[in-house]
């Protein structure tokens, strides 16, 4: 690696840092806010630690096992298992609880101390948790799954709620009786709810009456009444009281003997419930990939090596320190929410927020509003967030002090240099680092991101990888390493790390098939990617997206990177589809910011988006087509679902596949007209 050490002050975390001539190094905190001392204060430091966690891994991943969980019997393995025989497992004879370790050792040390930062879609109503009333909210609510319900160790339980503080209770009492829980994002539909239940055989769902977004009532509790219809596994369903519930309730609402609410329930059983001894390699829960590429796989993580994940990577990607509070702006029905909201934050003891709105509600001004009241030190949120509000106008974030904050991070897609520029200078004021992190549902934790302060960050690259990740590129054909600088391939990892995915639920050839046979001995991402000059690692986009014109492989991400440098551009979206004369050519989709939709639907000329592509990458790259439309096709988790722009370019738009994962799938008739005008 050819990294300049840091130069910093280690007592003053710096912002993020900028390499090459355009690099703006602010070293400056003016506003005085006090800043811990980072847990790694140089990339020298780094890079020791990082080759001993290649090199060693036993050595480096068993005091890291040891310093960052309490283990109720320790271990004495530590890696067993290979990726070719995709068997691998971590700490197998160590056990532990995951809810202890998130609950217990905290509430021991100080239960005043606040766990859950509650911000309900109503605005002004945030409510804070300690760790002492979430202890005894989970061991009722464990006492009520195992005495009331008759949940044995490694039964599962089926979680459709919103995001309110009943989600992470019920996370953690499934993890403390030992039953995984699959957690079903709260805006799934029924068919989708069902599926699910299904695939898990669950037999106890929990839900809420209500779930309110923005203002608007969803009927959680009927979806799910219409789900169960399909689901005779589930003999359980606790309703939680989001809103009132009418008095008297009308026939019908819950069914005898089934169905109960949680008021009801939670009281009858004490503030107690001995957590259960479990063994690292115990499932600690399943959960479906957002569903961007086809359909959604059922990802199954384990307790230890999951763990270890989350915890080591809030630490030392986040820069955490006791005291904090952090803000992860995910839904708990995806794993960012899972790692990121749940258990990285609490495992560490700090504070975490649960932001059951939208960031439009009832201004844009809401996350920044929620920043100053918290006193967040750290925001994580998506690209497609920070285009969004970017696209709601600038001014947002400024009447808010945002000064608390200390780290922020970007999750989900690759982030276009635009909306990171946007994110360090008007949300972070170039005070705060900005970490790009690189992860999937697979690999259960971040695994390529800068360290705060520490690494020199590009615009745009997830810069290094972390602890344990031992980075490959690929050929994509041949499956020959590619050494050296300057590569574009596939990324793949050569080693198996503790949080990686140990298996698709129910269904092992699928994972030995999607992750560890397309590249024997490898994990494969599925992801392209180019490691620089300088060794810093290139998110491309999916592999499956690649447009391959008149021999160049391009990857979506740099043309989209091109497009959303027009200032009148919010996102855009390319793909490719086959042309006779360059084999390929390019589609691509671009919606507009507000303000230009409203005022000046022809101000924009389609020759300006052309030639921004032109110059940043090559005449070859000019797409063919570039179309302007309201909105892109997102997955519920809100990233771009170019698959369903390809099948529509490509005539085939009888046949887009699974759009249960599509979360504005009333936006197709709409892009299919444009692009027959375009023809
Ligand atoms: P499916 O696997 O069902 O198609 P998905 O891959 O979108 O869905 P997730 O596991 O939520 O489901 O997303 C992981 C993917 O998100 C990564 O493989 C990568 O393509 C993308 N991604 C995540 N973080 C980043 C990032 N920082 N930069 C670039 N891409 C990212
Ligand atoms: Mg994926």
């Amino acid at each position: 690696m050819v990294l300049t050490s840091s130069k910093e002050d280690p007592s003053f975390p710096v912002p993020s840092r900028l390499l090459g001539a355009d690099a703006e190094v602010k070293d400056d905190n003016p506003k005085g806010y006090p800043r811990p001392t980072p847990h790694i204060t140089s990339t020298d430091e780094y890079l020791t630690l990082w080759k001993e966690s290649i090199t060693q891994p036993d050595v480096f991943w068993s005091r890291m096992a040891k310093d960052l969980l309490s283990w109720s019997k320790p271990f004495t393995q530590t890696l067993a298992g290979t990726l070719d025989e995709g068997n691998v497992r971590w700490f197998a004879d160590g056990e532990l609880n995951a809810c202890y370790n998130c609950v217990d050792r905290h509430a021991l040390e100080d239960p005043s101390r606040v766990a859950l930062i509650y911000e309900p879609d109503e605005p002004n109503a945030t409510q804070r948790i300690t760790y002492g009333e979430l202890l005894a909210d989970v061991c009722r609510l464990a006492n009520v799954l195992t005495i009331d319900y008759g949940l044995r160790r490694g039964d599962t339980v089926a979680i459709y709620l919103p995001m309110i503080p009943a989600a992470v209770i019920a996370m953690l009492a499934c993890a403390r009786i030992g039953c995984p829980h699959t957690v079903i994002f709260a805006g799934f539909s029924a068919g989708s709810v069902a599926d699910r239940i299904h695939d898990a055989r669950s037999r106890v769902l929990i839900t809420s009456n209500e779930g309110r977004r923005a203002g608007k009532v969803i009927p959680l509790k009927a979806i799910a009444d219409t789900a169960l219809e399909s689901c005779p596994t589930v003999e359980h369903v606790l309703v939680y009281e989001r809103s009132p519930v009418p008095d008297p309730l009308p026939a019908g609402v819950m069914t005898a003997g089934r169905d109960e609410f949680w008021s009801t329930a939670l009281p009858r059983h004490r503030p107690y419930c001995p957590p259960v001894p479990m063994s690292a390699e115990d499932p600690l829960f399943l959960l479906y990939t957002s569903g961007s590429t086809g359909l959604p796989k059922g990802v199954l993580h384990t307790t230890g090596g999951y763990l270890l994940g989350a915890a080591s990577t809030v630490k030392y990607v986040f820069d955490v320190h006791p005291g904090d509070r952090f803000g992860c702006t995910a839904d708990v029905g995806w794993i960012t929410g899972h790692t990121y909201i749940v258990y990285g934050p609490l495992s560490l003891g700090i504070a975490t927020t649960l932001l059951e709105s939208v960031p439009t509600y009832p201004t844009p001004a809401r996350y920044w509003q929620l920043v100053e009241e918290a006193k967040l030190t750290h925001f994580y949120t998506a690209p497609t967030a920070i285009r969004s509000l970017i696209r709601l106008g600038e001014h947002w974030p400024f009447n808010s002090d945002l000064s608390s904050l200390r780290v922020l991070g970007s999750v989900g897609e690759p982030i276009n240099p635009e909306a990171w520029y946007w994110y360090n200078d008007k949300v972070g004021r170039e005070q705060c680092a900005i970490v790009d992190t690189y992860w999937q549902t697979e690999t259960g934790s971040i695994i390529i991101s800068p360290l705060p302060g520490v690494t020199h960050t590009k615009p745009g690259s997830a810069t290094l990888p972390l602890w344990g990740i031992d980075v490959a590129v690929l050929d994509p054909q041949t499956g020959a390493e590619l050494q050296g600088r300057d590569v574009t391939g596939v990324l793949a990892i050569r080693q198996p790390w503790p949080s990686m995915a140990r298996s698709v639920w129910k269904d092992h050839a699928r994972y030995l098939s999607t992750y560890l046979k397309p590249y024997p001995s490898y994990y494969f991402t599925g992801d392209g990617v180019s490691r620089d000059r300088d060794g810093y690692y290139w998110i491309r986009g999916r592999v499956d997206d690649v447009i391959n014109v008149s021999g160049h492989r391009l990857s979506t991400s740099e043309i989209e990177a091109a497009l959303n440098q027009h200032d009148h551009v919010a996102e855009s979206a390319a793909v490719g589809t086959s042309d006779p004369v360059t084999g390929q050519c390019i589609f691509a989709f671009v919606t507009l910011k507000d303000d230009d939709v409203t005022e000046q639907p022809m101000a924009i000329e389609v020759k300006d988006l052309a030639l921004k592509v032109r110059t940043m990458i090559g005449p070859f790259a000019t797409p063919k087509c570039i179309l302007i439309v309201q909105e892109l096709p997102k997955t519920r988790s809100g990233k771009i679902v170019r698959r369903v722009l390809r099948k529509i370019v490509d005539g085939e738009a009888d046949s887009l596949g699974d759009l249960s994962t599509v979360a504005n799938p009333e936006i197709v008739p709409e892009l299919i007209k444009v692009v027959g005008v375009s023809d």
